[in-house]
């Protein structure tokens, strides 16, 4: 298969060289991150005219959902603001390199081996769903969640080595790291025999002198190795550390990353059903005709709070994962293999490839519907963030309207029969033909409820 290397043109090797278009949006972007904690601490307390609540629940996740994961993967990652202020720290430089990997303020302990994975990233997703009715619309709230992000990434760089945070806590980076299998970008080396002849391995190691300094890969990863885009945050630090000019960023078939076997556990496979069970609760409460059930995900403390906590759980860490399991133990089985407890594992493991469209799929259709009748929120966060009467851009008194309310319902069917479809694809390439039947039936289940949920 055919791939195109970005970087064989001038223009966009020599953007992202350089430092300074990267740090110039993160900037932007960290800007925007402290106006939105600043709108919800100081700010209005109704959600829909908060900065706090539409810049960062409405329109970043709706461009995180809709573009920026399907088309660049992990290119979010490139330019998120909440590791920064550990990243400067770690550094002792803003831009770097600089006296760099000399003057930093961090203990650099590596992160412990026992806590590698994506568990806790996990954990930390389920615990921010549980209060997220909260979350999502109360501007105050929001706002100590983004804080509290900031803070643990700061702590987490003084205390360990590289982007840890990024790498083993972000509840965001764990389902960006998923869902980045599906994009049409990679980065690679060129020629793996160039790496292995490179004692220095500048881009793993860093490099104090001359035109290729810069740091090690700040996560943790070897482009050499890189098979897969889950572990590389397109931070593009190893093109400026590589002297041999091995690094590669390519155009490719989405999904390719699919294809590949290794690497994938039991870790992964929870993360694909966390997220799809999360996109079925969420559709409930927000966008269903249940007061009730909306009113109990609000109540956080409450009794009914704690049904709908439980419920949950039980969905996300019970349910789906114990009918998931069925259905790789039944392909299992048609395809003659064996039941015991490591084949099992493995198998559901290896067929939970087929949640990573779906699930995407499932993100895109619940973000069309809650995007586009929320649209008009945001020329009005806009001129008037913290709700104290401004009108900077002139849109303070656009009125709500739903956009697009015809072409939506009908967008998110193409959406998630699409994700369906390349989830029953992925699921025949793992267990061939016939024994891919029962989590194709698990796959179309679970994309039957989100229509219903979705469309009605
Ligand atoms: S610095 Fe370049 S050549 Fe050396 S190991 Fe890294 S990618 Fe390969
Ligand atoms: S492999 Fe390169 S682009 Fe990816 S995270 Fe590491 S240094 Fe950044």
């Amino acid at each position: 298969m055919t791939k195109l290397d970005l970087l064989r043109f001038p223009l966009i090797k020599t953007l992202l060289r350089s430092r300074w278009p990267q740090f110039l949006v993160r900037l932007l972007a960290l800007a925007g991150f402290v106006l939105a904690v600043l709108a919800g601490l100081l700010g209005t307390p109704v959600g829909s005219r908060s900065f706090a609540i539409v810049f960062v629940w409405i329109l970043w996740w709706a461009l995180l959902m809709l573009a920026a994961v399907p088309l660049f993967g992990r290119g979010w990652c490139s330019v998120c603001p909440i590791p920064m202020p550990g990243e400067w720290a770690q550094q002792g430089a803003l831009l770097g390199p600089l006296q760099a990997l000399t003057a930093r303020w961090s203990l650099g302990r590596p992160w412990p081996r026992r806590l590698r994975g994506i568990w806790l990233q996990n954990a930390a997703f389920v615990l921010v769903a549980l209060f997220s009715a909260r979350v999502l619309t109360t501007p105050l709230v929001s706002a100590l969640v983004l804080g509290a992000y900031l803070l643990v990434a700061l702590v987490t760089s003084l205390i360990f080595e590289r982007r840890a945070f990024c790498r083993y806590l972000c509840p965001v980076g764990g389902f960006i790291g998923l869902y980045s299998q599906l994009a049409p970008l990679e980065l690679r080396v060129r020629d793996t025999a160039v790496c292995a002849s490179h004692r220095e391995k500048t881009c793993y190691n860093g490099s104090l002198e001359g035109p290729y300094a810069g740091y090690g890969c700040p996560w943790g990863a070897f482009p050499g190795g890189l098979v897969r885009t889950t572990s590389c945050g397109l931070c593009m630090e190893c093109l400026r550390t590589c002297p041999h000019d091995n690094i590669a960023l390519n155009l490719r078939l989405p999904g390719a990353d699919l294809e590949q076997r290794r690497g994938r556990g039991l870790d992964e496979a929870y993360k694909g059903l966390i997220m799809l069970g999360s996109a079925l609760a969420y559709s409930a409460v927000m966008l269903g005709p249940w007061g009730a059930l909306k009113a109990a995900a609000f109540a956080v403390g409450s009794l009914p709070w704690l049904g709908y906590a439980l419920g949950f759980l039980t969905l996300v860490l019970g349910v789906l994962p114990g009918l998931f399991l069925l259905a790789a133990a039944a392909g299992q089985r048609l395809a003659g293999r064996p039941l015991d407890r490591r084949s099992l594992k493995q198998a559901f493991a290896q067929n939970a490839v087929a949640l990573v469209p779906l699930g995407l799929a499932a993100w895109a259709a619940f973000s069309l519907a809650f995007a586009a009748s929320s649209l008009t929120y945001i020329p009005v966060a806009l001129s008037d963030p913290f709700g104290w009467g401004w009108d900077l851009f002139g849109g303070a008194g656009v009125g709500w309207t739903p956009l697009m309310s015809g072409a939506v319902p009908p967008l998110q069917v193409i959406v998630l029969a699409g994700g369906i479809l390349w989830a029953a694809r992925s699921a025949v390439d793992v267990q061939g033909g016939r024994a891919a039947l029962p989590v194709i039936g698990f796959c179309l289940l679970a994309g039957a409820g989100l229509l219903w949920l979705l469309v009605g």
